[in-house]
């Protein structure tokens, strides 16, 4: 039978530049014998294709299926042309426009071929730190400008040498068009600096010789993907120590980085998902469970039962954990930066603010275009629950599922993300941090500048959340001002509920009933909220319910020192300020006193239905901690000692009508006060209030499901990190036939606001046109 020749077009969108997609159309061109061109253009990957209608069929199959391990492919259209009698395949010269865009890859990890290039000493780039190819290395955090070519990018000032010309040129090679390829001959080097010899040390024997300084106990700077580490040996106590002392951190978990899944199984308990994770080609840090606690320095994360893992991903880090004649032990590696400022990126930048860190850097000189942080994630029910969502992951958008027009979100005042929308697209940003010096505020400027340009966006409104004192929000009523862009408040939990609903591709027409559970955010009525029911839809919310509220006796003060929330919840329940009680304890007579004046006049009081708050307060109360060193502590060392196998559960009550539905602590706080006072351990009390928590979540959705008719329940808000409130109540909300959505692609705490934001803005832009 004859086969009649077909021409078709075919067009491709989605992360499919720099990850090596035409040399994979050309081969699978080449292996299904058609003829035609295959082109980049700015908006994605343009096919033009002669042969039988059957086998065009099954290459486009193939197009998606086959897709090279970087490539995320969007959409695949199709359409009928004339066939044009190509006599080859050929791969054509980009054409870019100038208002084109498309998604950009994350960095990623070094991958199994070059990693075996790396230590294959006949491989000309044999111990190289900078080995890449187009299936693994930097991309973000080198980008300037797109197109995506290495002039665009911080490799510019590297000539490749011939032989590396030769690969990027090929394409049947690995590193056909991998813009960072480099080797020893024409591309960046390593030195090692130590503090007052300034001289610079042999790139040869820069590695050896800071894995010299680690092993001896020292403290040294190492130059990253994204930004720098401060590294020391994690199981040097002493060191450790030394790094908490010189960073100011107090007790704020370190992360780990050790040579192989075999040597985290050492000291962490670890599934198959897990360890899938932590080799997975984003290399997040994973949360894992302690074990052998005597393996790793108790100064690494006190008071936690997980600790923060993960592999090297760079091929610098491959060399550090080579085996030699100085060995290393799992390495702490946190962020190379003085307590709350953002991360350093730059050699002379690092050598200034880290010099009272360090003792020594390890420097290289391929810039950082990008500040970008090690990505944070749990496994919960066999998935990905992103905590901190940066390295690896942005600026990997999230599909909306529908279009909007440009849009920048500014995000929230801690774990700040910010967002910027086009298409079907949300670009949520890098983690930019807690926006609380000017250095944060100055990087998240410089971030919303390079995202606007890189996807080449003018935002046609600015979303921003209500809090007036928020730096994120001032920026955005300046910036709104001068470049004449409307603004749209957006309030906190609305914008984490919102978040849900988008990642969960739900088109938010439809009302949830969202569960927002966090620290704190504005409310409507100027009070702190963060305990709240709502009825939600991408464009408004009713509040449905919420915690009863209490007084803040002292505003930010009670935040860090929590007993101060502990005997405001205890003078709302009723129970006196009697000296068998732990917060009663922490605080001095002076001090109670102003507490007491405070609650009474309301005078630097402000009202909370925070439930971050109770958590506090009912911690407190068990004398887990009185103070705080980091936002939510409390909160998580209360969860880590609560017993798995408690059932019993204290009551809320739960009162008012539907109009002023609230729920009533006093009675679990009075239940909490009795079952410390007669012994019951803290780890039975965790229990049970987890346990009340998760019920009450239930009895509520039930009450404005008989009353609405609703059935789909949206869980956001820093609370829900919490994996064991997480597990009860999504157990008990199935149990009850309940729709319920949880967070899967951004964090729940306010590092996924932005993305809410922008979604309700999107729909209230809408509705105007
Ligand atoms: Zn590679
Ligand atoms: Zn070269």
């Amino acid at each position: 039978m004859p086969q009649y020749l077909v021409g078709k077009h075919i067009h491709i969108t989605g992360v499919v530049q720099g990850v090596g997609f035409r040399p994979f159309v050309y081969g699978l061109a080449t292996r299904y014998g058609l003829r035609g061109w295959v082109c980049n253009t700015s908006a994605g990957v343009d096919i033009e294709v002669d042969g039988s209608s059957e086998v065009l069929d099954q290459f486009v199959v193939a197009l998606s299926n086959e897709a090279p391990p970087l490539a995320h492919v969007d959409a695949i259209e199709v359409s009928d042309v004339t066939p044009d009698g190509w006599t080859e395949f050929t791969i054509r010269q980009s054409v870019a426009r100038a208002d084109d865009f498309m998604p950009i890859s994350p960095d990623i990890a070094l991958c199994d071929d070059c990693r075996r290039e790396l230590f294959d000493p006949n491989d000309r780039r044999y111990r190289y730190p900078f080995i890449n190819c187009t299936n693994c290395g930097p991309r973000f955090t080198i980008i300037k400008n797109i197109p995506y070519d290495r002039p665009f990018t911080t490799m510019a000032q590297f000539d490749m040498c011939v032989d590396c010309a030769k690969e990027y040129a090929d394409p049947l090679n690995r590193r056909f068009h991998a813009q960072p390829v480099a080797c020893p001959k024409c591309g960046p080097a390593v030195w090692l600096e130590e503090k007052g010899q300034g001289a610079k040390g042999e790139a040869s024997t820069a590695i050896e010789e800071t894995r010299r300084l680690l092993a001896d106990g020292k403290i040294v700077a190492v130059k990253g993907l994204g930004g720098f580490h401060l590294a020391c040996d994690a199981t040097n106590d002493a060191a450790v120590a030394e790094l908490r002392r010189r960073k100011g951190r107090v007790d704020k978990p370190f992360a780990l980085m050790a040579a192989s899944v075999e040597s985290i199984e050492q000291f962490c308990e670890m599934n198959d998902e897990e360890r899938a994770l932590l080799e997975s080609k984003e290399r997040p840090i994973v949360l894992l469970h302690k074990k052998n606690v005597a393996l790793i320095s108790p100064h690494v994360a006190p008071g936690q039962t997980t600790l923060g893992v993960m592999l090297p991903y760079t091929p610098l880090h491959e060399l550090l954990f080579q085996p030699s004649a100085f060995s290393p032990q799992p390495l702490v590696m946190t962020s190379g930066n003085i307590s709350e400022e953002p991360i350093a990126t730059d050699n002379a930048e690092a050598l200034t603010r880290l010099a009272v860190l360090a003792d020594a850097f390890l420097l290289h000189n391929r810039d950082i275009h990008v500040r970008c942080d090690d990505s944070v994630v749990r496994v919960f029910e066999g998935k990905e629950l992103p905590i901190r969502r940066s390295r690896g992951y942005a600026p990997y958008p999230v599909k909306l599922p529908f279009n909007v027009r440009p849009i920048l979100a500014a995000g929230g005042e801690l774990k700040n993300t910010f967002c910027v929308t086009r298409d079907g697209y949300a670009f949520l940003s890098h983690h930019i941090g807690d926006m609380e010096n000017y250095e944060t505020l100055k990087s998240f400027e410089e971030g919303v500048t390079h995202f606007e340009r890189l996807f080449r966006i003018r935002p046609e409104v600015i979303a921003y959340d209500l809090h007036p004192n928020y730096m994120a929000t001032r920026y955005a009523l300046e910036r709104s001002e001068q470049d004449n862009i409307p603004a749209i408040g957006v309030q906190h939990h609305h914008a984490h509920i919102a978040a849900c609903m988008a990642e969960n591709g739900l088109s938010g027409d439809r009302p949830v009933i969202g569960v927002a559970f966090d620290g704190t955010g504005y409310g409507l009525d100027g009070s702190i909220w963060g305990g709240e029911f709502m009825i939600a839809d991408c464009r408004g919310f009713e509040r449905a319910a919420h915690l009863d509220t209490v007084p803040l006796p002292g505003g930010d003060a009670a935040t860090k020192r929590v007993y101060r929330i502990a005997l405001s919840y205890l003078r709302h329940a009723g129970v006196e300020w009697a000296d068998d009680l732990a917060p009663v304890i922490a605080a001095s007579a002076i001090e109670r006193s102003v507490v007491a004046k405070q609650i009474e006049s309301g005078m630097n009081a402000p009202l909370t239905s925070s439930m971050g708050r109770l958590f506090d307060a009912v911690a407190s109360i068990c004398n887990v901690r009185q103070s705080v060193n980091y936002e939510g502590q409390a909160a998580i060392e209360f969860e880590a000692m609560a017993d798995p196998n408690e059932c019993d559960a204290y009551r809320f009550e739960i009162g008012g009508t539907r109009a002023t539905r609230h729920v009533d602590a006093r009675s679990v706080i009075r239940a909490v006060v009795a079952d410390v006072r007669s012994g019951v351990p803290a780890s039975i009390v965790a229990a049970r209030f987890h346990n009340g928590l998760a019920a009450m979540v239930r009895e509520v959705c039930e009450t404005i499901r008989r009353e609405r008719g609703l059935n789909e329940v949206a869980l956001s808000g820093g609370v829900w990190q919490n994996v064991t409130l997480l597990r009860r109540t999504l157990g008990l909300l199935r149990a009850a036939d309940f729709v319920v959505y949880t967070h899967r692609l951004v964090p729940p705490n306010d590092g996924g606001v932005a993305l809410g934001q922008a979604v309700i803005a999107a729909h209230q832009m809408r509705d105007e046109m």
